[in-house]
């Protein structure tokens, strides 16, 4: 395989995933975020020596003869993909092979500042932008982007996405102890996400070695903080050892939870008792709950 094209991985979220590396010589990004799992690097606003869009294309063409059902083609980088100076190009042309395959972008959010980088992203099925605090001090603590962004330009740029884009709009957040775990953070956050209306937010903390000296979080403290948010889908992302004592919930107690917020699989997989369990799926037969696949998790919804 070459340096392009990567995996496919298991994706928890997303699924099957065969990835783009964009910047695949070093990383190029318009951060240097403090949790990055890539070592740490001055921001840039360009990427420099990319693969041409006929090179990408002609690696993931022989990646998807190689390698059935793949969920998503995830346009990625050592770095920000938007940063791509071919992308509307590249977005053409990945649609035309594609198969049943969506298109995944993962990006930090910085450039949905730009009007033309907005229109490129309509064009991709799932968007995943990163919003990790609203607050400019916590902003420029955490993400170190490049001199002359600020997160109220990022914030109002989402917004407008928001307006021209009717497909899957993930948001992510992570988590750093000490720095955007505080309830003034996430309760600021949860007014933006109001007004953005994401269609799923995934909330994680640190978890590979990071590229400087930062903590994660427990998993208490992220379901503490998740529930500031608003009632929108969230996909907690939970160790794979993690588990919890298993909880009874009534037929109302469940209805009441999900009206609250929709719970994930793993949401229901980690907390509930199996009793809970097969009352839960008997409401899904009443048709009261209903399952819902939001860009590749599944929720219990009420309607
Ligand atoms: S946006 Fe992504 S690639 Fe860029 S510094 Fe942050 S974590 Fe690393």
């Amino acid at each position: 395989m070459s340096k392009i094209v990567f995996g496919p991985i298991t994706s928890r979220r997303f699924g099957q995933s065969l990835g783009i590396d964009l910047s695949p010589d070093a990383k190029q990004c318009n951060f240097d975020c403090i949790y990055c799992e890539l070592k740490g690097a001055t921001p840039v606003n360009t990427i420099q020596n990319p693969p041409t869009v006929k090179e990408v294309i002609s690696n993931v063409k022989e990646a998807l003869l190689k390698y059935k059902d793949i969920d998503v083609i995830t346009l990625t980088a050592n770095g920000e993909p938007t940063l791509y100076p071919y992308m509307k190009e590249l977005i053409k042309e990945l649609h035309v092979i594609k198969n049943s395959s969506k298109l995944l972008i993962l990006s930090n959010g910085a450039t949905s500042t730009c009007k033309e980088t907005r229109e490129i992203l309509k064009e991709i099925d799932i968007v995943k932008l990163s919003l990790d605090c609203v607050s400019e001090r916590c902003f420029k603590k955490i993400d170190r982007p490049i001199k002359g962004l600020h997160v109220k330009d990022i914030i109002e740029g989402i917004k407008e996405f928001r307006k021209i884009y009717d497909k899957e709009l993930v948001l992510e957040v992570l988590v750093v102890k000490g720095i955007n775990d505080k309830e003034s953070e996430f309760e600021a956050l949860r007014d933006v996400l109001k007004e953005i209306k994401p269609d799923r937010i995934d909330i994680s903390t640190v978890d590979r070695p990071p590229a400087y000296d930062v903590q994660s979080v427990g998993i208490a403290r992220l379901k503490e903080l998740a529930s500031i948010l608003s009632s929108l889908p969230i996909s907690l992302a939970y160790k794979r050892d993690y588990s919890e004592e298993k909880r009874n919930f009534t037929k109302d107690e469940i209805l009441n939870m999900i009206d609250k917020r929709p719970q994930s699989f793993d949401d229901v997989k980690i907390s509930f008792s199996q009793e809970s369990i097969k009352r839960l799926n008997s409401l899904v037969e009443a048709n009261f709950l209903h399952v819902k696949d939001v860009a590749g998790v599944n929720f219990y919804k009420l309607s």
